[in-house]
């Protein structure tokens, strides 16, 4: 997988991404991460990339050229068949909130292409041109699209099969199954008092997994209710999730 960056802060993603279980899989070959500067496409006298909004308002925009230049740049660099278009996803905070459901979408492509903003947006017409999606990282206002684009290279990148060491452990995680992930323990078998769920010492593996599915069922029915109707629960499970969000709601 390619990852194309378009940003005017180069320097901000690929330090942050070049780190950790991300940049060791850059450094074995697994995933590609390239920051474009969208300054570096300006090609007016003083590099500039932002003008006043047509119609009057606050801030700056930034302008349709150099944003596409850095496209077509990126367009020459990837490795599509012939007339194939990049999937390039502006991040906005008028886009679709970001899930695991979206990275495991983006995951399947080969080359992706983030587009961060910055000031009060990008001209309207170099987007309708080039985005294929726009996706939020969450409903507040950032200074700028490059954190969403890192969360998203990271999300994506896990997906990929060796870039974790035991791709066991994106088997099942939280979302998978619209289900949060049960509670997880290590050494020492107590801490503070607390004493580790004796099932996890038992040894009984078919236990255990019945213990953690409850538990997901549990936590996802306290702290994401949302998420509980698009699950597939048993009766029993079905049962124990309504009542938790009874309780929750002091009934
Ligand atoms: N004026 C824009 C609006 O109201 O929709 C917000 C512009 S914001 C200050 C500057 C840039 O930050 C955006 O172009 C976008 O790339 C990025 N950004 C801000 N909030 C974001 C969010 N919640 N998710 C993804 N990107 C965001």
């Amino acid at each position: 997988m390619n990852f194309y960056i378009m940003t005017l802060f180069p320097e901000m993603v690929m330090d942050g991404l070049n780190t950790s279980i991300i940049g060791r899989a850059v450094n074995k070959g697994l995933l590609s991460i390239e920051a474009l500067n969208i300054r570096d496409y300006a090609f007016n006298k003083h590099h500039s990339v932002d003008d006043y909004p047509y119609g009057g308002g606050a801030g700056m925009l930034m302008q349709a050229e150099p944003v596409y230049q850095t496209y077509l740049a990126i367009r020459e660099k990837a490795t599509l068949p012939e007339g194939k278009r990049p999937r390039v996803i502006y991040l906005s905070p008028q886009g679709k909130p970001f899930n695991q459901k979206m990275a495991e979408d983006f995951a399947k492509e080969d080359e992706l292409v983030l587009l961060c903003g910055h000031y009060e947006g990008i001209d309207e017409r170099v987007l309708e041109e080039i985005v294929t999606d726009y996706v939020s990282a969450g409903d507040y206002v950032l200074t700028g699209g490059e954190l969403p684009a890192m969360m998203i290279v990271d999300a994506v990148s896990r997906l990929i099969p060796g870039v974790l060491h035991n791709d066991v452990s994106a088997e099942f995680e939280s979302f998978q199954d619209n289900l949060l992930e049960y509670p997880q323990y290590s050494r020492p078998e107590i801490w503070h008092d607390k004493q580790v769920p004796a099932i996890l010492l038992s040894g009984h593996h078919a236990n255990i997994e019945k213990w953690r599915r409850e538990q997901s069922v549990i936590r996802t029915a306290k702290n994401r209710p949302d998420l509980i109707e698009k699950a597939k629960l048993t009766k029993e499970e079905q049962k124990l999730a309504e009542e938790i969000m009874l309780e929750a709601t002091g009934q």
